[in-house]
C-alpha cells in the first residue's frame, strides 16, 4: 500500500515513530494509503530545519523568493488533473469541483502572494521639523500552519503561501483525514527548487503532531483553520507562550432572503451555498430565513431543485454531491438530522444516508436535506453540522430576522438577498459577521480581509492583513 512521507529539510522521509495511520477513500469506504503518524521528534526535526533555513530565506531578495513561489503556482497548474483526482479520492468531493475550484485556487494562492509581497510596504510617519518614524516589518521566524479537511490544498496553501512570501519558514500539518495533496505539494516544492527547510510538512494527528507544533517554543506564530473547540485548545496552550495566533474557526451562517430579491439568481445561488462540497464549506449558509410573502414559493422551488442534485460517484461528471469526508462525520451529520426530528422539525427532502451502488456501495454519502418547522434557537439551528443539511424558516420583519441571524455563537459569514440598496447597506452593518455577501455568495477577492467574529475566530487572513500577521512591526524613530 502507498505510504506518504513527511517533507523535512527538503527531503521526503519516513516518520521517526515508524507508525502509520490508515487513509480512507470516502466514496468507497476503503483504505487506500497510509500516512505517517508523526510525533514530537519529527516535529522537532522540522522546526530545527526551518530554523536553519530562516536566515537565508528571510534575507533572500524578495524578487527571488517571489519567483520560487511563482514556480510552485505554475507547477500546481501543470499538475491540475493529477491533483484534482487526488483531492477527490482523498476527500470525496466531485472531481470536477476539485478541478474547477480547489486546485486552481491553490495555484492562485501561491501566485497572489508571490506578487503581493512585491507590493507590500510599511509606513513612515514624520514629526514636523523634529523626527522621522519608519516601521520595519520583519518576518517572525518559524511559524506553524495547520489546516482542515474540507478544502485541503486550497486552505493549506492559503496559509503557507503568505507565510513563505513574508520570509518565514514554515512547519505545516494538513488534516490527517485528507493529507494526499499536501504530500504531492511537497514533491512540487522540491521540483520548484524551494530551499531545504523553508517548508516542512509533517503528517499525523492533531493531538500529537499538531500539538507538538503549537507548543514548540521556537514556533513564533500559529495560523490555524478548523473547529472552534480545537481553536480554543490551541489558544489555551499557545497564549501563555505569547505566540501570535490566527484562528479561522467554525460557522453557522445565515442566508437571509427578502421578498424583493432577484428570485432566480437567489434560488440557484442558494442551492450552491447550501450543498456545494456536500455542505462542507465553512461559508455555506445553513440557516435559510425567507420573508413570509415568498416563503411557500421558495420552499416548493428549493425542494424541487435540490431533489434533482445527483448524489453519486465523485468521478462521474454529472455528480453534484459526492461523499462526505469520513464515516464519523457521516454519523455526526445523520445524528443532527435525528436531533432535528426530535426538536420538532419536518424533513422536506432527504434526511438519510444516500445509497450509491457499484464501487461506492460502502461510501459515506448523505442525501441533500432540507428541514422546516424549527425555532431559530434550537440546537439544530445553533450548532455547526457541516454537511448537506439546511433549515428553512419564515420571518416577517427586519428586526426579527436580524435577531435570529445574530443569535448564534458564530459570526463567520452571512448572505443577504434584497434589491433595496438602503436595506442592503444598513442590514449588512448590523450583522455580527466577518463577511457579508449581498446578492451573491462565495465571490472571493483575495485582497479582502477574511475571517470571523465571535466564536468563528480571531484575526484576518487575506490581502495584506495576513502579511501583517506573518511579520513583526518594529518602529524606528530618528530625531534630527
Ligand atoms: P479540526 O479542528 O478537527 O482540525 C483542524 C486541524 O487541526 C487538523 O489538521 C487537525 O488534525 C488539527 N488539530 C486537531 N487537534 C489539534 C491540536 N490539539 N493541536 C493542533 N492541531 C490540532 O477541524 P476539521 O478538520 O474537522 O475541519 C472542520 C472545521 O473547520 C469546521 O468547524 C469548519 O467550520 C472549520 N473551518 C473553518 C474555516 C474558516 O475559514 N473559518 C474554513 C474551513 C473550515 P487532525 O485532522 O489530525 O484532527
Amino acid at each position: 500500500m502507498f505510504q506518504l512521507k513527511n517533507y523535512i529539510n527538503g527531503e521526503l522521509c519516513t516518520p521517526d515513530t515508524g507508525e502509520y495511520l490508515d487513509n480512507y477513500e470516502p466514496s468507497t469506504g476503503k483504505v487506500y494509503a497510509q500516512i505517517p503518524n508523526s510525533g514530537q521528534t519529527d516535529v522537532q526535526k522540522a522546526v530545527a530545519a526551518a530554523e536553519k533555513a530562516f536566515p537565508a530565506w528571510s534575507m533572500m531578495p524578495v524578487e527571488k523568493r517571489s519567483a520560487i513561489l511563482g514556480k510552485i503556482s505554475a507547477l500546481i497548474l501543470e499538475n491540475l488533473d493529477r491533483l484534482a483526482a487526488a483531492e477527490s479520492k482523498d476527500n470525496g468531493k466531485p472531481v470536477w469541483l476539485a478541478k474547477q475550484v480547489d486546485i486552481p485556487r491553490a495555484a492562485k494562492n501561491f501566485h497572489f502572494y508571490a506578487t503581493a509581497i512585491l507590493h507590500f510596504g510599511s509606513e513612515a510617519n514624520a514629526m514636523t521639523n523634529k523626527a522621522i518614524n519608519y516601521t520595519l516589518r520583519d518576518p517572525l521566524g518559524v511559524v506553524a500552519c495547520i489546516s482542515p479537511w474540507n478544502l485541503p490544498l486550497y486552505l493549506f496553501s492559503w496559509k503557507i503561501a503568505p507565510a513563505l512570501a513574508a520570509g518565514n519558514c514554515v512547519v505545516a500539518k494538513p488534516s490527517e483525514v485528507t493529507p494526499m495533496t499536501a504530500y504531492l505539494l511537497s514533491e512540487l516544492c522540491i521540483e520548484a527548487g524551494l530551499p531545504a527547510g523553508v517548508l516542512n510538512i509533517v503528517h499525523g494527528l492533531g493531538t500529537h503532531a499538531g500539538a507538538a507544533m503549537t507548543t514548540h517554543p521556537k514556533v513564533k506564530a500559529v495560523s490555524f483553520t478548523g473547529g472552534t473547540q480545537t481553536g480554543a485548545t490551541i489558544a489555551k496552550l499557545a497564549a501563555p507562550m505569547f505566540k501570535k495566533l490566527s484562528l479561522e474557526l467554525g460557522g453557522k451562517n445565515p442566508n437571509i432572503i427578502f421578498a424583493d430579491c432577484d428570485y432566480d439568481k437567489m434560488l440557484s445561488t442558494t442551492l450552491r451555498s447550501s450543498f456545494a462540497n456536500q455542505g462542507q464549506i465553512c461559508l455555506c449558509g445553513s440557516r435559510i430565513f425567507v420573508e413570509r410573502p415568498i416563503y411557500e414559493k421558495f420552499k416548493k422551488d428549493f425542494v424541487q431543485k435540490a431533489a434533482l442534485l445527483k448524489v453519486g460517484d465523485p468521478k462521474a461528471s454529472d455528480t453534484k454531491i459526492g461523499a462526505v469526508v469520513s464515516k464519523p462525520h457521516q454519523e455526526k451529520i445523520l445524528s443532527y438530522i435525528e436531533l432535528a426530528k426530535e426538536e420538532g422539525g419536518t424533513i422536506l427532502l432527504g434526511g438519510q444516508q444516500a445509497k450509491v451502488g457499484g464501487e461506492c456501495t460502502e461510501g459515506y454519502f448523505v442525501q441533500p436535506t432540507i428541514i422546516e418547522g424549527l425555532a431559530h434557537d434550537c440546537r439544530t439551528n445553533q450548532e455547526e453540522i457541516f454537511g448537506p443539511v439546511v433549515t428553512i424558516m419564515p420571518f416577517d420583519t427586519e428586526d426579527e430576522v436580524l435577531e435570529y441571524a445574530n443569535s448564534v455563537r458564530y459570526g463567520l459569514s452571512a448572505t443577504v438577498w434584497t434589491t433595496n440598496l438602503n436595506r442592503a447597506t444598513q442590514f449588512s452593518q448590523k450583522l455580527e459577521s466577518g463577511i457579508v455577501w449581498v446578492n451573491c455568495w462565495l465571490l472571493r477577492d483575495l485582497r479582502t480581509p477574511f475571517g470571523g467574529v465571535k466564536d468563528s475566530g480571531v484575526g484576518r487572513e487575506g490581502g495584506f492583513e495576513v502579511l501583517r500577521f506573518f511579520t513583526e512591526p518594529k518602529n524606528i524613530c530618528i530625531e534630527y
